[in-house]
Order: C-alpha cells, then sequence, then structure tokens
C-alpha cells in the first residue's frame, strides 16, 4: 500500500486532487478566500468523520477506562488564567520592515538553521537573520503575540464581557472533572476523551491544513495516580527501566513513565491501524531545556509530510498541574478518594508512615519542591486521596487527514483496454477512512431489468456502509473516477448478473476483479474492508 516515493513528496498534487475531487476547499473562496481556514467538501467530510469515529472507537468505545465529553467553545475566562493560557499562549512575531511580510520568529530562524535566543520573557534573533521572502535583515525585534482569539459574551463590548473561543480541547475536561467523575463511574486510572473545534490566530498560517486558525483535536485526558500512591497500594512502583510489557492489560503497580510510554505506543498502533506505514512516523522525545516547566516527559509523533518531518500528535505527562491549577483558582477540591489507596493505607502503622513520609519529603526535596507541600501531599495520602495526574495524547484531526491523504496519493502507469499507456491516480487509503467504501455500477443503464438489478444490489449495500452510484460513462473512466477518491471496491452489475445472480468485485491497489455471487458480496466485502 505504499506510496512511491515521487509521487509522496508532491503537496501541490494532494492540494490540487483535495480541490479537483471535494476533499478541501480554501473557506470563503467565493469572497477571495480567507487565510488559515478551510472547508472539508463531500468527500473530505466523509474522510474526516471517519478518522474522528475511527479514533473514538479505538480510544472511548474498545476500551472500559474511557469516557467521552463534549463541551462548548466558549468557556468561562477564568479558565484560560488557571490553564496559564491568558498570560503564556503566545508565540513571537517579527515583521519584515521592508516587505511587510509577518514572520512567527522560532520558525524563522529555524529555516535559516538557527535558534531564536529567549531571554526570560523576551526573544531576541540572532546575528544575521534575514525576513525568507525578501532577504532583508530589516526586521522588528520579536513581540509576544498571543494565540487566543478574543469574544464578547452579551450585548455589552466591555472587560468583563470578554471570553475566548478555545485554544484547545482539553482544558474543558479538567473544568468539568469534578462532575464526570461522580456520574462516569470510574476510578482513577480512567480517562476522558473529547474531540472538537479549536482556534488559534497562528501568526503565519502555512502548508495548506497543516496549520490553519481554525481546526479540530481529539485529545485525552488519561488520569492516573502519583507513583507515591502506586507505591503504598503495591509496595512497588513499576518504571520503563523494568521492561514492563505494553501491549497486554495496564497493571496497577505502574508508574507515570511506563503509562506515558504505553500511551505513545497504543497512539502508534492506532496510526498503522488507519494506515498510516510505522516507518513514516518518528517519535520524538522533548528534550528537558524543550519540556514545559510541569511536564515531565513529551513525545511529539511526527509524520514525514512533503514538506519536512512534523508534529502530528503530541503526547504529554503533565504530572497534576493541570488539575491543581484549577484547584487553586476554583478553590474546589480536585483530589479524588481511591478505596485500593485507603485500604493499604489502613493496614500501616505510625512508623511505616513516618518513614514513607521522610523519604517523600526528601525525594520532593531534591527535586526543589518544598518540605510543607510534601508533608501535606503525605497527609492527604494517609487519607486516601490525592490530586490525579495526568498523560495526554493531544491530535489534530486535519493533520491527520492531510498525512493520510499525502500517504495515499499514488500515481501509477497503467495500459487501457487498447494497451494505451496513462497515468492513474488512486488514493490508496485505508477502507476503515476511505469515504466511500463501495461504487455500484449497471454496466449499461439503457436496459430496465439491468439497471433494476443494480439499484437492488446498491440499496442492500447503503444499508452497511457509505455506497455510491455511478451510472454515467465507460466502466473504465468509473473507475478511475472512484480510484480518486479512494474507493477500495467497486461492484459491477452486468449481463450475466441476469442469468446467474453474480456480479464484478474490483479492487482499487490491484486492478484485479473477481466474480462472485451476489448473495455472498456483504461478507466478501466485511472481510476484504479488515486488510
Ligand atoms: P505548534 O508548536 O506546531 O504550534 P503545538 O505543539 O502548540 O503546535 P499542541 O498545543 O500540542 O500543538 O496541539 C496538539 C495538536 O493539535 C498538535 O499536535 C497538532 O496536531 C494540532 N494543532 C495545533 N495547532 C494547530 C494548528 N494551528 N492547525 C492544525 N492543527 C494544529
Amino acid at each position: 500500500m505504499n506510496a512511491s516515493s515521487e509521487s509522496k513528496n508532491n503537496l501541490e498534487q494532494v492540494v490540487s486532487l483535495a480541490k479537483r475531487r471535494g476533499f478541501i476547499f480554501q473557506s470563503s473562496e467565493l469572497y477571495g478566500g480567507i487565510n488559515g481556514f478551510w472547508d472539508y467538501g463531500p468527500m473530505g467530510s466523509e474522510l474526516k468523520r471517519n478518522v474522528r469515529e475511527a479514533w473514538w472507537k479505538f480510544t472511548v468505545h474498545e476500551r472500559e477506562d474511557v469516557v467521552g465529553l463534549d463541551a462548548t467553545i466558549i468557556m468561562h475566562p477564568r479558565i484560560w488564567e488557571a490553564s496559564g493560557h491568558i498570560g503564556g499562549f503566545a508565540d513571537p512575531m517579527v515583521d519584515c520592515k521592508d516587505c511587510k511580510k509577518r514572520h512567527r520568529a522560532d520558525q524563522l530562524c529555524e529555516e535559516q538553521g538557527a535558534k531564536l535566543i529567549q531571554d526570560g520573557k523576551n526573544w531576541k534573533l540572532p546575528e544575521g537573520t534575514k525576513c525568507t521572502s525578501c532577504g532583508s535583515k530589516n526586521l522588528t525585534e520579536p513581540r509576544s503575540f498571543n494565540l487566543m482569539f478574543k469574544t464578547y459574551v452579551g450585548p455589552v463590548e466591555d472587560e468583563s464581557s470578554v471570553s475566548y473561543l478555545r485554544p484547545e480541547t482539553a482544558q474543558a475536561i479538567f473544568a468539568q472533572f469534578l462532575n464526570i467523575l461522580p456520574t462516569s463511574r470510574k476510578s482513577v486510572p480512567f480517562g476522558v476523551a473529547q474531540s472538537g473545534k479549536s482556534f488559534r490566530n497562528e501568526i503565519n498560517p502555512r502548508n495548506f491544513t497543516f496549520r490553519s486558525r481554525e481546526f479540530e483535536q481529539m485529545e485525552l485526558e488519561f488520569f492516573i495516580r502519583p507513583d507515591e500512591a502506586v507505591e503504598l497500594i503495591c509496595g512497588r512502583v513499576t518504571t520503563l527501566a523494568d521492561n514492563p510489557d505494553l501491549t497486554g492489560k495496564p497493571q496497577d503497580d505502574w508508574g507515570w513513565d511506563v503509562w506515558h510510554k504505553y500511551w505513545v505506543e497504543q497512539r502508534l498502533a492506532w496510526f498503522r491501524s488507519i494506515g498510516l506505514p510505522g516507518d513514516s512516523l518518528v517519535e520524538y522525545w522533548q528534550t528537558r531545556e524543550e519540556l514545559a516547566h510541569y511536564a515531565r516527559a513529551c513525545v511529539d509523533i511526527e509524520y514525514a509530510f512533503p514538506f519536512g518531518v512534523q508534529e502530528l500528535e503530541g503526547v504529554a505527562a503533565r504530572s497534576d498541574f493541570d488539575l491543581s491549577q484549577h484547584q487553586k483558582f476554583s478553590g474546589k477540591s480536585m483530589t479524588v478518594m481511591d478505596d485500593k489507596l485507603r485500604l493499604a493505607v489502613s493496614e500501616m502503622d505510625d512508623a511505616k508512615k513516618a518513614e514513607f513520609r521522610a523519604k517523600t519529603i526528601a525525594s520532593w526535596k531534591a527535586s526543589g519542591k518544598s518540605e510543607e507541600d510534601a508533608g501535606a501531599f503525605c497527609d492527604l495520602l494517609f487519607e486516601g486521596r490525592y490530586i490525579p495526574h495526568v498523560v495526554e495524547p493531544s491530535l489534530g484531526t486535519d493533520r491527520l487527514v492531510l498525512a493520510l491523504l499525502c500517504n495515499a496519493y499514488d500515481e501509477e502507469e497503467v495500459a487501457d483496454a487498447n494497451g494505451k499507456k496513462e497515468v492513474r491516480t488512486v488514493l490508496r487509503l485505508h477502507p476503515a477512512v476511505a469515504p466511500i467504501k463501495v461504487a455500484v455500477f449497471p454496466l449499461v443503464k439503457n436496459r430496465p431489468e439491468l439497471y433494476e438489478k443494480a439499484r437492488g444490489v446498491f440499496k442492500r449495500l447503503q444499508r452497511y456502509w457509505n455506497c455510491f452510484w455511478d451510472e454515467s460513462g465507460a466502466i473504465g473512466r468509473r473507475y478511475r473516477r472512484q480510484d480518486e477518491v479512494g474507493t477500495p471496491f467497486c461492484v459491477t452489475v452486468d449481463f450475466d448478473t441476469l442469468e446467474n445472480d453474480t456480479v464484478t468485485v474490483r479492487m482499487r491497489d490491484s486492478m484485479e476483479q473477481v466474480r462472485m455471487p451476489v448473495s455472498e458480496l456483504r461478507s466478501y466485502l466485511e472481510e476484504a474492508m479488515k486488510v
């Protein structure tokens, strides 16, 4: 299923096919377009929906420890204060004073093989940085630009009514944690998943849908016990150094680093299952300097896009930062009662507790935290309580759709019915995400009996899959049209069908055809779609 390398590297071909075949259009094209916004057409909306549904099935329905959420886009502005977005969700921006082009300063430096210099809250361009548009060195100093879209709630436009379009879906999960916990009847470790729109006023949207101003995310917050609670419950903490089996059922004694790696592996497995080859994905472990101050580890899962190897999904171990922030800002306790922990501590005598406390204080102090905080944390643990930690896989739906399109795009030379060579454009999408699963064709449309038979086959298949009916043009042309939108199977009803109730099924990738009884069609296709 691999696309040939020269066609894979051509973003322009993918952009052109996306437009020509109704996958992705420029938003507001009628009025000249609007930068950083994209619409999904008849094929694109199906593809994106399939991606979303496959993610939900894998992340929520096929597990017993993850539930869903569907929260609003506009939320109380205090949420964004607590999360740090109002204070710190900013990118550095520079303008070229000559050609007036605006750049994201870190990207401008990277493109010239350099690194933006950060000095506290200020940024500085390294010596010799040029505008990549006109080559001028006449650039402004980098200025901080907050990426959140602002709006006003209600009729009065003043400071008290300012609110924001969410820049990520994740915060709602933390903000609704206290409602989700009792109503889901789950206990830690468990997760909450959400997919939906996010908005970022990106300084420089680019690379087609890769960096947009309105986009979709699919995010999971998976809540885990702090390692100290795991130790009290299990008497040990399994870490990655112990080489645990990550393919089986998660274990009670897993520490945070095992959970983190487990989710990286889960995400990679899911990407492979929907057709992104493992060798096109890169696991990039952020260095200590790159990590956010609260993060313990973060892996960027990167894909080899035609414009470079770039982030598709981030999987971050975020400690208890998010829930602790919301506890601080809302004044409501974000601690959970853990029955297993309560039982474990009820069996500890005072000497054991004192020993545990001393060990915890020493290790917290060694990592720069206060003795007072460590003591308060132990007191909570001894009551059977803690603020859960979290592992967050965060994926952009549009980026994934783009990766799937780039990976699936292929051109190959084939011979037509008369032996003449022609180029076939084919989207080798995995059947799980293909917009149309089966196309049904009557060989001719002017024979009522044959036509009706074909309609019957179409209607039957339509009960199970998104099917497409096409009665116009030569059959070869009809196959080619389906190849271009990635339809894995075409079913043709012909004169033999009327004789013996058989049809031909034509495969997109191999172009092979097999003949089979209509009665076996459904089970055959069901099997073939599992690839
Ligand atoms: P970047 O550094 O590229 O701006 P980020 O690291 O801030 O992105 P996150 O906040 O981790 O991105 O967002 C999680 C995921 O959401 C990303 O991995 C990406 O798939 C998606 N995403 C983020 N910003 C955009 C955007 N502007 N357009 C499309 N997808 C995006």
